[in-house]
């Protein structure tokens, strides 16, 4: 199938094919023909799965096509805002404006984006100068409305991206004050990776008749994404990841922690090992995430640590590796994690390291999956098994009892250097496997 059979316009084909999109992806051949004739829309889909092109291409046609904000003579009129997507975080709401520029830059279609951490001045600048599109973090976007810098009285169509995601993150009050606002005839998509009832029940009171779209199923792990699970010591889990990156010659790798600290804490012992490391949390500066992603991506930082909620969304093209340092609490954040390997059809290695604290939440991630990880102990970090399962508090594995179960060669291996495997017996092991 082409995207030409979607039903798109030709100057939304040129914008995708200059993208290098040949071919549609599932959730794309389904949502697009199905936004285009104004159905309302209910999507389980992952990020990876080219949602963002399967609303912002159609979103766009119809806009462009329903030209209300367009004098007879093409000028530009500053008029009302036409459609609102709303996303959890700020680097979303970045990613998802920039798509839509992309994807709309051959249409006379103003597009802004609007998220806290910032200024707002520029954006009430930008909202001055009209704008058809808003995508928006929902915090920021009711300040917005209280200062009545927006407005929302003419919306045609609403997005809803990664809507788990916004309820985990506390935003349904912020998200049904933002309901009450707009007209009551409208379009509305909604995207979720995973329908728990809140998000049922969110969605069964304000899309009409929706079309239903399940491109992949529900907690179903991304095809491509070859996992693997590397039993260590909890206390050994830093120098691991550093010999994997060098051994195996890792370009680029973006680590999960559970922590903002522990993210912190790990880039900078990283950094101690000569790798050029990064840390992207929510108490980081807007320009310090921006900064750290847009090195990521450029390749000056070869190791991004992040923590679930500032990781989600994260569009990194062909990211070829991911590790979870420590594993999620929530098992759907796996699932979510690894996303960020194997994208749009690449393939992509998650790979976990896990320490006897982490048996349960092992155990729960497989369960969610249906499947069991393939367990692959690296030569010269086996587990020792006198250390005993402790606690994880507070994020933190070991809880009150780091220290405990420091067994002399636990205690050897990790303060020699010469405690590291050799390249050969790293890959005997793999071998083995
Ligand atoms: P998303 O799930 O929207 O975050 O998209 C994931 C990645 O897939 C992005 O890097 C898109 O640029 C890419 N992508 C989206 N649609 C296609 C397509 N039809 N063919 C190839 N890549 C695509």
């Amino acid at each position: 199938m082409s995207f030409q059979s979607l039903g798109l316009s030709a100057d939304l084909l040129r914008a995708v094919a200059a993208q290098g999109y040949s071919t549609p992806t599932p959730v794309q051949r389904e949502a697009i023909p199905a936004i285009l004739e104004g159905r309302d829309v209910l999507a389980g889909a992952q990020t990876g799965t080219g949602k963002t092109a399967g609303f912002a291409l159609p979103l766009l046609q119809r806009l462009a096509a329903g030209c209300r904000a367009h004098d007879d003579d093409g000028r530009k009129r500053s008029g009302p805002v036409r459609a609102l997507i709303l996303t959890p975080t700020r680097e979303l709401a970045a990613q998802v404006a920039e798509s839509v520029r992309t994807y709309g830059k051959y249409l006379p279609l103003k597009c802004a984006v609007v998220y806290g951490g910032v200024n707002i001045n520029p954006q009430i600048a930008a909202l001055r100068r009209g704008v058809d599109i808003v995508v928006a973090t929902p915090g920021r976007l009711l300040d917005h409305v209280s200062q009545r810098t927006v407005d929302l009285s003419q919306l045609d169509i609403l997005v809803l991206d990664e809507a788990d995601r916004m309820l985990d993150m506390g935003f349904i009050h912020d998200i049904r004050k933002i309901l009450a606002l707009l007209p009551r005839r409208r379009q509305n998509l909604l995207f979720s990776a995973t329908f728990p009832d809140e998000i049922k029940t969110l969605a069964g009171s304000f899309l009409v008749s929706p079309q239903l779209i399940q491109v992949a199923r529900q907690s179903c792990a991304a095809e491509g994404i070859a996992q693997v699970v590397h039993p260590v010591d909890r206390e050994r889990k830093r120098e691991l990841l550093s010999w994997l990156i060098g051994s195996q010659n890792w370009r680029q790798v973006l680590v999960f922690t559970r922590t903002k600290h522990g993210a912190n804490r790990l880039a900078k012992q990283l950094q101690q090992d000569g790798l050029n490391a990064a840390a992207i949390h929510g108490n980081k500066s807007q320009g310090a995430r921006t900064r750290a992603l847009a090195e990521f991506k450029d390749g000056t930082v070869r190791v991004l640590v992040a923590t679930d909620i500032a990781a989600r969304g994260l569009d990194i093209d062909q990211l070829p590796h991911v590790v979870n340092f420590e594993l999620p609490h929530v098992a759907e954040d796996y699932v979510h994690r690894i996303g960020r390997t194997g994208r749009a059809g690449n393939e992509g290695e998650a790979v976990s390291l896990v320490c006897v604290d982490e048996a349960g939440l092992l155990h729960g991630i497989e369960r969610l999956l249906g499947q069991r990880i393939a367990r692959l102990a690296i030569s010269g970090y086996e587990p020792d098994p006198s250390i005993k399962a402790a606690p994880i508090l507070n994020g933190r594995s070991g809880g009150k009892l780091r220290g405990h179960g420091g067994s002399p060669r636990h205690a050897r291996n990790y303060a020699s250097p010469r405690g590291r495997p050799s390249r050969s017996g790293h890959g005997g092991s793999r071998a083995r496997a």
